[in-house]
């Protein structure tokens, strides 16, 4: 091996060990960034950053027809109490994923994960 042999070797090395890291680093970017996005009537009412939630919170929102309870954690989102017959929103578990959603058709509240588009603060009320 030349010195130069060397030197190609070292840069090869380091730009496989950076790429990793800035991938590694994206994706850790992008699961922080995840927002809910809760909807009623179409109309965004809040949005929570979720990697800023310190411990479990529930909140409710005024639906259609009723109260809807909201639990959210900084994984996810899930509706644990709605006025609806069907219940279907409550059986639709955790939104935890970007672009996973809940939608209680006859109170008309949505639940979207979405990415972060740009800085807001915790909205917990
Ligand atoms: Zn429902």
């Amino acid at each position: 091996m030349t010195k130069n042999d060397k030197v190609l070797l070292i840069i090869i090395i380091t730009i496989t060990v950076l790429s990793f890291l800035v991938l590694y680093f994206l994706k850790l970017g992008r699961d922080e960034d995840k927002v809910a996005i809760i909807k009623v009537k179409g109309k965004v009412v809040q949005e929570i950053q979720l990697s800023r939630i310190k411990e479990d919170t529930t909140l409710s929102v005024d639906g259609l027809i009723g109260k809807a309870m909201i639990e959210v954690n900084k994984d996810g989102v899930r509706i644990i109490d709605a006025p609806c017959k069907d219940k279907i929103c409550i059986h639709m578990n955790w939104a935890k994923h970007h672009s996973d959603s809940i939608i209680c058709i006859p109170n008309q509240v949505v639940i979207e994960i979405n990415e972060k588009k740009e800085n807001f603060d915790v909205v917990t009320e």
